[in-house]
């Protein structure tokens, strides 16, 4: 079976071949960088439409084979990116004549984890740019765990760098000048479950304005809310009483982040999986490849039922894939 994947949350306009036999990943990617500021959802939108037709023509060129069925992402994500990839997807079905598959993005980002790792129930934490979440599986839906209470995770990142003049994405780049810093106090906060990095934002941005070395704002701002990150993810592995922990979204391509993960769950005892980074920022892959599943469970869309949400919530969706047995 292969299956056509399309991918255009935000800026990464992204088609995939997933050939489900030979567990093989094709993708290709156009991504959008603003010139100057953050993402702008006009330009982003027009980047789409412009990339999309491109890398779907890529990838169908290198597919040895017909295509059974198509996925695409109905959100979360920008509503003027998910419509043009809504209106390229069901195109495609039309002209294969094959199924349509709406795939919620950020299950999408777990999913790809647990098939990877190979993991049966793992909890996920997806840190990516506009989300920051803890999911665990539970009686037939990924349960939200835990979540931002403000911004998502990569997104309070790049407003730190948009306040230095970095160019987008300012992740790297704070990873990067984070070598050389030294550790600063900074707002720390959990509460239960869930986190907010606004507070940490501006106290980051006041702390450069202030003279602070941008070094030592960079690896405290990595100090600091990748240890929010970590102590939610250990919470939430002791509440599911599960071993296992995936990392997803582009925020996970940080070897920071992930060495604190991994320390904590070599601690307790857990295994602990991030996939490679063509899987962990967005990707069409991920989307290919959990339409494959849903695909062989008849999780299919009608063209008239097949509108986006760019408010998509995962634990929305009813997981057709999984088998009952697994919780
Ligand atoms: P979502 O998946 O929630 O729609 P998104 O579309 O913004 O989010 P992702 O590709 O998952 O996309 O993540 C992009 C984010 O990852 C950006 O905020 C970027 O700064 C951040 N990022 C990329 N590389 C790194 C890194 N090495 N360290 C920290 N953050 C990073």
């Amino acid at each position: 079976m292969r299956v056509l994947g399309v991918e255009g949350t935000a800026w990464c306009a992204s088609a995939a071949c997933y050939d489900a036999e030979a567990d093989a990943v094709l993708i290709e990617s156009d991504a959008y960088e603003p010139e100057s500021g953050g993402i702008h959802p006009r330009e982003a939108a027009e980047h789409m439409q412009a990339a999309l037709p491109a890398v779907v023509e890529r990838v169908l060129a290198q597919v040895d084979g017909p295509i059974d069925a198509v996925a695409f992402s109905r959100g979360p994500g920008l509503g003027p990116c998910l419509r043009i990839v809504g209106t390229t997807a069901r195109a495609l079905a039309g002209s294969l004549d094959v199924p349509l598959v709406g795939v919620n993005h950020m299950v999408a980002h777990l999913e790809i984890g647990r098939h990877r790792s190979g993991f049966s129930s793992p909890v996920c934490l997806n840190a990516s740019g506009a989300n920051a979440h803890l999911l665990g599986y539970r009686d037939g839906r990924y349960r939200v765990l835990g979540e931002t209470m403000d911004t998502g995770v990569g997104n309070a990142i790049d407003k730190f760098t948009r306040h230095v003049g970095w160019s987008h994405p300012g992740g790297p780049k704070v990873e990067a000048h984070a070598e050389d810093g030294e550790f600063v106090d900074m707002p720390y906060v959990v509460k239960g479950m869930d986190f907010s990095f606004s507070g940490i934002m501006s106290a980051a941005k006041q702390a450069y304005d202030e003279g602070t070395p941008v070094e030592d704002v960079c690896f405290s701002l990595q100090e600091h809310i990748f240890a929010m990150l970590t102590e939610v993810s250990e919470r939430a592995l002791s509440l599911t009483g599960s071993d296992e922990l995936v990392l997803g979204g582009g925020v996970g391509q940080n070897a920071r982040l992930r060495e604190m993960l991994e320390a904590m769950c070599e601690q307790r005892g857990a295994d602990f999986f991030a996939p490679e980074p063509r899987f962990l920022r967005d990707n069409a892959g991920m989307i290919a490849v959990l339409g494959a599943k849903m695909y062989a469970a008849d999780d299919t869309l009608a063209v008239s039922d097949s509108g986006v949400d760019p408010n998509f919530r995962p634990d929305e969706v009813p997981v057709t894939w999984r088998g009952d047995d697994e919780d």
